[in-house]
């Protein structure tokens, strides 16, 4: 029996794409295809450590679906990483892009290492071996495969791997966008670092501003005045704090893994970095009360509870006493199966980590598309719409005789900076998918939760985009 087998990620994805497409019209054969990993690559190759001795490191790439080229996904420096993990990784990106309508297919890779053993200087030998090797088989490109930053690697890490490719590839044009997350003077782009965060903070806005979703949770429709608690307060955590916080919402409780702290009047998340940064420890917090047992705090009594730290972190366990009418998973896999089961009986609206943390890949799609046209965002039309703002208003105040004030003056004729636009783009993005996908459970209500649903919205539109393709004759 399968309890005898060792547990398969991969096949944890493939077991809730099956559930999923029970509710499409889908052929077997396509949905075979739809599932499959289409390319995958295992190396290994030899890299020498400062202290004289070879090591063979063992890594992955692995493009799960062509349907959209570029592949698209992180890059892992993790000793758990394995090539079923990797698999399962890359099939869901392909599933992340679909539902957020960016136009590429799923990739991901992985170096079986951890980065923390090893000196810079091998680290930089590891990641551009690695680089050149993906160059020699064609697994990297800007057209083909384009990875980004995921655990243990980031900026530094994607300015080698952008190095590498364009030293290979002498001449090519679009060489910057054969990799994202890359510092803003390597072609990166404004407004990555808060991406996720922002991203789980529209994604549930908009989920808030559904007024026949809040009835049915017993909730006014808006984010203000809402309570809020979040799990880890890293990059993912912070942002999305950060957010609610400044549209009005009350963040009650914030847990780290020392403990969690609570305050009903709400907490300042810049005020508790500062704090935890200077004492070392979220506890102690002035006006906060102490949680000693971290995971208490996702029990508390409130609005909307953002897991945003690690996996598996609400289970059947503890399910059953979380108090949250809307769970938003700003990480990934926060809950288990178990849990899923235990909140859909009891009406908890699950926001699932599938699209809700799709803000970095979003804005990764803006990184390429910055690299492909040349050109910084905003460059061209700023100071043409400031321009016609400042005319249009002088006209205005000429016409009526009145004035606006400085605040509302500086607000009405800013012209949009590079940050300003990959705001606005990604805040489409999440408020269209979230439309699509809670469409798409109204339409058939026999799908038991919203991650259902977002798997049908992905299978739909890899569906579709396979079919027109025309490669089913
Ligand atoms: P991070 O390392 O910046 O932050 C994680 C935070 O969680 C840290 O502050 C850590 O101290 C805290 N933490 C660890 N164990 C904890 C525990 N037991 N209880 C409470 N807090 C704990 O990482 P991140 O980039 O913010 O990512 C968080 C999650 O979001 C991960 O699951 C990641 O896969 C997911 N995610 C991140 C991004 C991104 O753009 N950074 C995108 C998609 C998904």
């Amino acid at each position: 029996m399968s309890n005898h087998q060792p547990y398969s990620f991969f096949h944890s994805v493939e077991r809730s794409f099956d559930k999923a497409a029970s509710f499409t019209k889908w052929e077997k054969g396509l949905l075979e295809q739809i599932k499959a990993c289409n390319s995958i690559y295992s190396m290994r190759f030899p890299v020498k450590m400062d202290d004289g001795r070879i090591e063979v490191i063992e890594a992955y790439r692995v493009q799960h679906s062509q349907h959209k080229s570029p592949c698209k996904g992180g890059i892992r420096f993790s000793d758990e990483v394995n090539q079923d993990e990797v698999m399962a990784l890359a099939s869901l990106m392909t599933y992340k892009c679909a539902i957020v309508n960016v136009p590429f297919g799923g990739g991901k890779g992985g170096i079986k290492i951890n980065p923390k053993k090893y000196s810079v200087y091998e680290l930089e030998k590891i990641t551009r071996r690695y680089t050149s090797e993906l160059v020699k088989k064609n697994f990297i490109g800007p057209g083909i495969d384009v990875p980004a930053p995921d655990y243990g690697t980031g900026e530094r890490e994607m300015s080698w791997i952008v190095d590498t490719y364009a030293s290979l590839k002498p001449g090519e044009i679009d060489a910057a966008g054969c990799v994202t997350g890359k510092p803003i003077t390597q072609g990166g782009v404004r407004g990555r670092k808060e991406a996720t965060g922002l991203g789980v903070f529209f994604g549930i806005r908009e989920v808030c501003n559904m007024p026949d979703v809040m009835a049915k949770l017993g909730l006014t429709t808006g984010v203000v005045g809402k309570t809020v608690i979040v799990q880890g307060l890293g990059n993912v955590g912070y942002h999305s704090a950060k957010f609610f916080r400044e549209h009005g919402s009350k963040v009650i409780a914030i847990a780290e893994y020392e403990g969690a702290i609570f305050n009903s009047n709400g907490l300042n998340e810049e005020e508790v970095f500062q704090h935890r940064k200077a004492t070392g420890s979220i506890l102690n917090f002035p006006g906060a009360t102490n949680i000693a047992k971290s995971t208490d705090a996702l029990e508390i009594e409130c609005d909307i509870l953002i897991p945003a730290a690690l996996e598996n972190v609400i289970n059947g366990d503890n399910a059953e006493r979380v108090k949250a009418k809307i769970i938003g998973e700003a990480a990934n896999g926060p809950l288990t199966p178990e849990a899923d089961e235990i909140f859909a009986k009891k009406g908890v609206l699950v926001v699932p980590d599938m699209y809700l943390n799709a803000g970095g890949v979003t804005v990764s799609y803006f990184e390429w598309l910055k690299n492909l046209s040349h050109v910084r965002y905003g460059r061209m039309e700023k100071r043409f719409t400031e321009n016609l703002n400042t005319h249009i208003l002088t006209q205005m105040e000429e016409l009526t005789g009145k004035k606006v004030s400085d605040v509302e003056r500086n607000f009405i004729l800013h012209g949009p900076e590079e940050v300003d636009l990959v705001h606005s783009g990604l805040e489409e993005s999440m408020i269209a998918a979230t439309r699509e996908i809670m469409a798409i459970w109204k339409e058939n209500p026999t799908i038991p939760d919203m991650r259902t649903a977002a798997y049908v919205c992905a299978i739909n539109k890899v569906g579709t985009s396979y079919t027109e393709l025309g490669i089913f004759p």
